[in-house]
């Protein structure tokens, strides 16, 4: 029978591969470099079968809630064939090397690591998909995430990487982002080009 040439590990038969895009923060403890350590980890391969392709620039911004550390957040692109509950599951992971923490729900963290949006590539793996993206809410995991729209700190990295994605199908990225009310707004200033 006639073989089909292997195709690169990210695309394999059988396993839906995806991009996935993640929100980083950081307000405890050296803010920078526990977000270029997590994504230089993410570019090496620390989460198996997911690698990482793109980041965003890093901005520096105020807490939302009673926590008073300014935060700093990025977003990063990734591609993986792991299943969102696995793929989460290696995030807080990741969160937990970095010394992340979850005692109260507005505490300060080191990390935190949130899916923003999953775009499967090719076949779909048999959840519900939206127009521009998995559709999924359960206890553990929602998608797309449930403050994006809101949060600038996430629309405006995510708009440097993907301004057209559309997460519930309407407005843009982009333009949710433009349609924030000032007071939303937490973005202080921009401290880096790209994450790495
Ligand atoms: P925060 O809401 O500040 O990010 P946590 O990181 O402690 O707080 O997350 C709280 C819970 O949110 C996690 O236990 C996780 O199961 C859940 N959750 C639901 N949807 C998502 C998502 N899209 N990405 C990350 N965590 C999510
Ligand atoms: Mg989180």
């Amino acid at each position: 029978m006639y073989a089909e040439p292997r195709r690169s590990s990210l695309t394999g038969a059988g396993v839906a591969a995806a991009t996935v895009y993640v929100g980083l923060g950081s307000n405890l403890g050296d803010r920078l470099a526990t977000l270029q350590g997590a994504a230089r980890q993410l570019r090496d391969g620390v989460v198996p079968g997911t690698v990482l392709v793109r980041s965003s620039p890093v901005y520096e911004t105020r807490p939302l809630g009673p926590s008073t550390a300014e935060y700093m957040n990025a977003v990063v692109e990734l591609r993986t064939v792991v299943e969102p509950a696995a793929l989460l599951s290696a995030l807080q992971g990741l969160e937990l090397l970095h010394g992340r923490t979850r005692r109260t729900r507005w505490e300060a963290r080191t990390l935190d690591l949130d899916i923003l949006m999953w775009l499967p590539i090719g076949l779909p793996s048999g959840l519900p998909i939206g127009l521009q993206g998995l559709l999924l809410d359960t206890p553990g995991l929602r998608l797309p995430h449930a403050e994006l729209e809101r949060r600038d700190f996430v629309l405006a990295p995510l708009a440097a990487l993907a301004p057209g994605l559309r997460p519930r199908g309407g407005a843009s990225v982009a333009e949710l982002l433009a349609a924030l009310n000032a007071a939303d707004r937490t973005i202080v200033a921009q401290v880096a080009e790209h994450l790495c």
